[in-house]
């Protein structure tokens, strides 16, 4: 129905709405879209002007290969553009089989299992694991989606203290009854450092918890091999029973795995509600990944690539005085405390013809508001010295700066 009645039943809503959109704006923290056209990459068009960016997770410059964009096109003549259904009804394809195989083997485990996002691997295996009675231990700077799982489990939910193995070993000595199962970012994705992952192993097995590793910016990435944080560690299914990889970064498709034992897997089909009541992906973007997955094991170079630009560009902020974190990874944050500070200095950089994200509360916490440069395999030396020439010009002086 339309018409003054309408308008004044809604009238509750709209305003309280109207009132948080102007208290974001106030303080900052508005956002808006951008739209970017054409292929993505270091050279991109967004809002119909070309920039350089230094915003995507397509950490190995794999979203526009050509190898993996005729996978894809060859996946929609065999398959056609949808799975009509869900992974028990019709929806699992040859495809998704063939893909959930070469993901396990990728990673050094006896199954995977498919999940339409990250998100929902996230909701789906904590909430399959814990119900009610049951603990959940996290990271406070977990991923959302990992901190909104716990939450949905019904499970009690404790967050530790930033990458404080010790803090979780006290706070899981204290915990009462119940299944335990700590979960963590392998790669923190808007801090770019790595969980210390022995030592959450140590405290996990000394209390009889699982462990659940989320490592959608480490695989492809870290580690010789590029199976993520876990090779770089050397820990296996034993150490980390629960293993969720994502297929929309390193690999530059869509989609997400969980990775583990055959009873894990099992368990998982019958109970994860995030995997039974979807349609499943697109088989054609399975067969994408599958190149992007090839493409990603027989060019190493990519990750070395990684390696050379994330050196150069820390490097060259150390000498501007720029406050970086500890990040080996190509995620590099440039911490600047006010919200507002991060916005003026991402649109200092955009009038240089350089797209940096600005990342505000509440994707961090209050008060570390900071600019986050990714680099891409297909970024070249130039780009990142491009980007520290424009810093050099934006960067607020102070004296005695951290560096
Ligand atoms: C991006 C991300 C996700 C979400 O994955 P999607 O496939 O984009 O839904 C989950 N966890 C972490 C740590 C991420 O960075």
């Amino acid at each position: 129905m339309r018409g003054p009645a309408a308008r004044s039943m809604n009238e509750p809503f709209t305003g309280f709405l109207r009132e948080d959109l102007a208290a974001r704006r106030r303080a900052g923290l508005y956002r808006t879209r951008r739209v970017r056209d054409g292929l993505p990459g270091a050279e991109t068009v967004i809002d119909g002007r070309g920039r350089l960016a230094f915003c995507s997770n397509d950490y190995l410059g794999l979203a526009a290969h050509p190898d993996v964009a005729a996978a894809l096109l060859a996946g929609v003549r065999r398959y056609g553009t949808g799975a009509g259904a869900a992974h028990l009804i019709t929806g699992h394809c040859a495809a998704h089989h063939a893909l959930e195989e070469e993901l396990a083997t990728f990673v050094g485990r006896p199954r995977a299992l498919l999940f339409s996002t990250g998100y929902m691997a996230n909701l789906g295996v904590v909430s399959a694991l814990l119900g009610r009675g049951d603990r959940v231990f996290e990271d406070r700077l977990n991923h959302a989606s990992l901190l909104d799982a716990g939450r949905l489990s019904g499970a009690h939910l404790t967050r530790y203290p930033h990458a404080d193995a010790p803090a979780l070993q006290r706070a899981l000595a204290a915990a009462g009854g119940g299944r335990r199962l700590v979960v963590s970012d392998g790669v923190f994705s808007m801090d770019g450092d790595l969980a210390p992952l022995p030592d959450l192993v140590r405290a996990a097995r000394a209390h009889g918890a699982w462990l659940m590793v989320d490592d959608a910016h480490g695989l492809g990435v870290a580690g010789a091999d590029g199976r993520g944080v876990l090779e770089h560690f050397g820990l296996g299914c034993d150490d980390v029973p629960v293993l969720v990889g994502t297929l929309g970064k390193a690999f530059g498709t869509f989609g997400a795995f969980v990775a583990g034992e055959e009873t894990l897997i099992e368990a998982l089909i019958q109970r994860s509600r995030t995997y039974l009541y979807t349609t499943a992906p697109p088989p054609a973007l399975a067969e994408a990944a599958r190149a992007a997955l090839r493409i990603a094991r027989a060019e190493p170079w990519r990750r070395e690539r990684l390696r050379t630009l994330t050196e150069r560009f820390r490097a060259g902020a150390r000498s501007l005085g720029v406050s970086l974190g500890v990040a080996p990874t190509p995620i590099q944050a440039l911490i600047v405390g006010a919200a507002a500070a991060a916005s003026d200095l991402s649109a200092a950089l955009e009038t240089r013809g350089i797209l940096v994200s600005p990342i505000r509360p509440p994707t961090v916490p209050e008060g570390t508001s900071r600019l986050r440069v990714t680099f891409s395999a297909l970024h070249e030396e130039a780009h990142v010295d491009r980007l520290l020439e424009a810093l050099a010009e934006v960067w607020p002086r102070r004296d005695g700066a951290r560096g």
